[in-house]
């Protein structure tokens, strides 16, 4: 076949499977015009979640009716002088979203500037444009997309379940309105309107679109590296969710689904809070233009940071320095208060009372500060700590303390031991003073070959770890050296685990973030087992240095490492 050049159909066509894969990029895209527009108030409506018909109503600048068939045309943009590529401050820029999606659907246009008489109506179906003409409407635009991929039928093909579909453009919006809360919002999905929010500031509009109660437990961030500034919320350990919908990312007002953005609030958090829970947060990115490269993708939602170890450093600092606060250990709470929030019920009272007598029999109390018939007071010095002073054992696994104001603190001593060391490791990990501590006799370790392969792949970076260690034939690793904070661990076990943590990060975690993990592993192994019993100046020893500790309020496998009962929830307990 010869050389020819496509038509204008065909390429906008082509377009709009890029730019407008699914109902809600179109959704997107239009909302993105109305924001461009300088809307004070946006409404979407969608029917079929998109598929069938989206509506997007805004109150913003409108388009001059003698612009309208400009508009749905081809890279025509009002956003763009040929030079300023670099400096993108819309969200649009292309001029290819209305053109695709009047390729791709029946897509209607009404719009009036507020200076014009009256509004003008262009429609675009498949392609096959019905120029212009008056009609009612007022300032503003209403776009109109109806029976989206009907002139693409290979593309419909790829649709998912309308409540797939609905549940994508719902969430585009909503990422949308959190980009923008000085705008108003209201969604409106099938039957349902979704939201309806007000123009409000940016922590107001979080809390509307989080949910309140989420929303207050969140927690101010602000950071600034080398011109680029975060600012935002995100949650302490103790508020995860089982998946990332709690997550978003602005960048230069942009709302972005960013892979970098996203693991590294996963790295920040990976060891505050349980495997398979994911952390809520709203950030937002501020940094110069030309540190950023938006024009990476059609949907412009993914980007390019110029520096993007630095980007990565600058948030995942920011984090982790929210997280390490030993204050959490402090805050007040009325709960159970340790890395997680429980719901005490009164108990059910029509259990039969032996079965706590029972349990309390069980619990071998062995009380260390015999209260001879008085009531336990505290010494006079624990008024600093919040951990409070160490009154018994019990199981040989968790230690009873009373704080100053009275609370009753229950610590799980395995759990808290385990971040301590943890955060020893760390502390000498980053201060590059880790101590190898070589074997008498080397050890032999046999690993799966893989297992094996990969390790040795981190030879030197384990030696960082004061692990060192040597091939020794095929599956087999020679151990020379532990940790010294580790010489009493089981060398085999401890290999074994870091070669599951190794297999479980895969590529595109960075080799930091795999040594962090690492010593989260390490730390397992020589924490003070569950069912060892403790004096009081090792139960003393180990609350006070909870208190000092960063992250100490969870385990590393983000479990809490201690409960708090407080006066007001042992009377709702009792049903006082
Ligand atoms: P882009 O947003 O990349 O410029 P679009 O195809 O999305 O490209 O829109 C083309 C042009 O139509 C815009 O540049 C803008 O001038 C105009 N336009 C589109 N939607 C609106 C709207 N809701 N209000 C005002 N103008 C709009
Ligand atoms: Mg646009």
């Amino acid at each position: 076949m010869p050389i020819r050049r496509l038509s204008a159909h065909t390429i906008n066509r082509i377009a709009a499977g890029e730019v407008i894969e699914r109902p809600a990029a179109a959704v997107k895209e239009l909302v993105e015009n109305a924001l461009d527009a300088g809307a004070r108030r946006i409404e979407i409506l969608l029917t079929d979640g998109g598929i069938t018909r989206i509506e997007v109503i805004d109150d913003g600048a409108g388009i001059a009716a003698a612009e309208l068939p400009l508009a749905i045309e081809r890279h025509a943009t009002s956003k763009l002088g040929d030079e300023a590529l670099v400096e993108i401050a819309t969200l649009g820029f292309r001029g290819e979203a209305l053109p695709s999606i009047g390729a791709a659907a029946r897509l209607t246009l009404i719009s009036r500037p507020a200076a014009q008489d009256s509004a003008w109506v262009i429609k675009v179906a498949g392609g096959e444009i019905t120029p212009p003409s008056p009609c009612a409407g007022a300032p503003g635009t209403r776009a109109i997309v109806e029976d989206l991929f009907y002139a693409t039928p290979a593309r419909r093909k790829f649709l998912r379940s309308t409540s797939a579909e609905a549940d994508a453009a719902e969430r585009a919006v909503w990422r949308l309105a959190l980009s923008a809360p000085r705008v108003a919002f209201r969604l409106v999905s099938g039957e349902r309107e979704m939201f309806d929010v007000p123009a409000q500031d940016e922590a107001a509009r979080v809390a509307a679109l989080f949910g309140r109660d989420t929303a207050a437990a969140l927690l101010p961030l602000e950071a600034t590296r080398d011109g680029v500034v975060l600012t935002g919320l995100a949650g302490p350990a103790s508020l995860s969710r089982a998946t990332t919908a709690l997550q978003s990312f602005v960048v230069n007002g942009r709302p972005v689904v960013d892979p970098l953005l996203k693991m590294a609030l996963r790295l920040a958090y990976r060891d505050v809070i349980a495997a398979g829970r994911h952390p809520v947060a709203a950030l937002r990115l501020t940094l110069p233009a030309e540190a950023l490269d938006v024009n990476v993708h059609p949907a412009k939602t993914e980007l390019r940071f110029a520096d993007a170890n630095g980007v990565r450093s600058l948030v995942i600092g920011a984090l982790n320095r929210l997280l390490a606060k030993p204050a959490d250990i402090a805050a007040p709470s009325a709960a159970w208060a340790g890395g997680t929030t429980l719901t005490l019920r009164p108990p059910a009272w029509q259990a039969p009372p032996r079965a706590a007598a029972t349990g309390f029999a069980e619990a071998e109390l062995a009380i260390l500060s015999p209260p001879s018939g008085r009531s336990f007071a505290p010494p006079a010095e624990t008024a600093d700590y919040p951990l409070g002073a160490p009154v018994a054992q019990i199981f040989d696994t968790y230690i009873l303390a009373v704080a100053a104001d009275g609370a009753l603190i229950l610590v799980d001593q395995h759990a808290a031991h385990e971040r301590l060391t943890e955060e020893r490791l760390r502390a000498e990990f980053l201060e590059g003073r880790v101590v190898a501590q070589p074997l008498l006799v080397p050890v032999v370790v046999d690993l799966a070959p893989i297992d094996a392969t990969r390790l040795l792949d981190h030879e030197a970076a384990l030696a960082r770890l004061g692990l060192e260690i040597e091939a020794f034939g095929p599956g087999a690793i020679l151990v020379r050296a532990v940790p010294a904070a580790l010489k009493h661990a089981d060398a085999a076990a401890m290999l074994r685990d870091l070669a599951e943590e190794f297999a479980e990060s895969g590529a595109p975690v960075a080799l930091e973030a795999k040594l962090d993990a690492a010593l989260a592993r390490l730390a397992c192994h020589r924490s003070i087992r569950a069912g060892r019993r403790l004096a009081q100046a090792e139960m003393s020893a180990l609350l006070r240095e909870m208190e000092a500790t960063p992250r100490a309020a969870t385990c590393s496998h983000g479990r809490p490492t201690f409960l708090r009962l407080s006066r007001t929830e042992l009377e709702r307990l009792f049903g006082r």
